[in-house]
């Protein structure tokens, strides 16, 4: 098997060596140089290949995890389909907690990849019985042979991205990455990335993207969960209602949070720009881009990475939907438009 030829001994060794583009139009006003590393190129499509693999094989190592034991999970979406697909390969069984915020096309997707998906009420507090955090945990419990991936409280999640996504983004810009963007959701992504970079060049800039209606950036800023802060937001993957131990706050220099509208517009413009197909949060984070910008974050010489975590086609019914965003009231004449589909008769 050689893989310098592009062959492989099965899917898992496709995850990670996600390539990095350049943004050509979308950052034009804006100093400095700028490139999106396309997480969307992992077989499940999402960067959560990354830490799903990791932890997996961890628990192998550990002699954990054996063939037939059942794989249970907390999810957005994204981490579940990176599962369900190791599952599949691995021979294991898939059970996943997923908030009913998650798109249609992602749950149907958990269960097109062969999971047991138990759909969870966002809109509760984290310890109450029906949050998705409590229902994994039931289910863990009450599952001989399982075992819970706990991505929220489980510092293999940050190790992941330290061993793999940090190297490639140093890598990749020959170490002249001067800015990493990055969405901030179980945090496993910003941290691990950012812990590698600092120790190369402690001068790298990490920038956090949150969400209006979560804890995060606040958090960062003052120490304290002010619940005053959660209000229900569309974005998926980003932000959260509680503080997640797989968040390392010390290697993050700031945030700023994004808004459901915002982010969607973002990721519409960057297909009209880029040609990129983005997930809803590479909106977020490309807005987030805009308003560092806007404070004078950039200069000339500034090399710029934004992760972007998934792609569009997760999205269909929500952000290019254009009901679906009629119905948020996010649709107006400034909305990146598509062209009028023609029927012939
Ligand atoms: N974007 C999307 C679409 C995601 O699914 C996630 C993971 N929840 C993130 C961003 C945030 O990544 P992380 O959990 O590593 O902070």
């Amino acid at each position: 098997m050689n893989r310098d030829l592009g062959v492989y001994k099965n899917l898992l060794e496709l995850v990670g060596k996600t390539p990095m583009v350049r943004l050509n139009r979308i950052t034009k006003n804006i100093p400095g140089t700028f490139f999106a590393k396309l997480e969307m190129f992992n077989p499940g499509h999402s960067a959560k290949d990354r830490i799903a693999l990791h932890i997996v094989e961890n628990a192998e190592k550990k002699g954990i995890l054996k063939p037939g034991s059942t794989i249970v999970e907390t999810t957005s979406g994204n981490t579940g389909f990176s599962l369900a697909m190791i599952a599949m390969v691995k021979g294991y069984q898939c059970k996943l907690a997923v908030s009913d915020k998650s798109s249609v096309d992602k749950i149907d997707g958990l269960r097109a990849m062969g999971a047991e998906v138990f759909v969870c009420p966002a809109n509760v507090p984290a310890d109450d019985p029906r949050s998705y955090y409590e229902v994994a945990k039931r289910i863990h419990k009450e599952t001989p042979n399982s075992i819970y991936i706990n991505q929220y409280f489980n510092e293999l999640n940050i190790e992941a991205h330290y061993a793999t996504t940090g190297p490639e983004i140093w890598e990749q810009t020959e170490g002249k990455i001067t800015h990493l963007v990055v969405a901030s959701g179980t945090g496993g992504t910003i941290s691990g990335s950012a812990q590698y970079l600092k120790e190369q060049n402690p001068n790298v800039k990490i920038l956090g993207v949150d969400a209006v209606g979560s804890v995060l950036k606040k958090y960062h800023e003052t120490g304290e969960f002010d619940e005053n802060e959660i209000k229900p937001y569309k974005i998926e993957g980003l932000g959260k209602n509680l503080i997640p131990t797989s968040t390392d706050f010390s290697v993050i220099d700031i945030y700023e949070k994004v808004s459901d509208k915002d982010a969607a517009y973002k990721a519409r413009e960057i297909i009209k720009e880029e040609g990129i197909f983005p997930g809803y949060t590479c909106g977020a984070v490309m807005q987030a881009t805009e308003q560092y910008a806007e404070k004078g974050m950039f200069y000339d010489d500034s090399v710029v990475v934004l992760i972007f975590p998934d792609h569009g086609s997760r999205y269909m019914n929500k952000i290019y939907n254009d009901t679906w965003m009629e119905e948020q009231g996010f649709y107006d004449e400034q909305l990146p438009q598509n062209k009028p589909t023609n029927y012939i008769k």
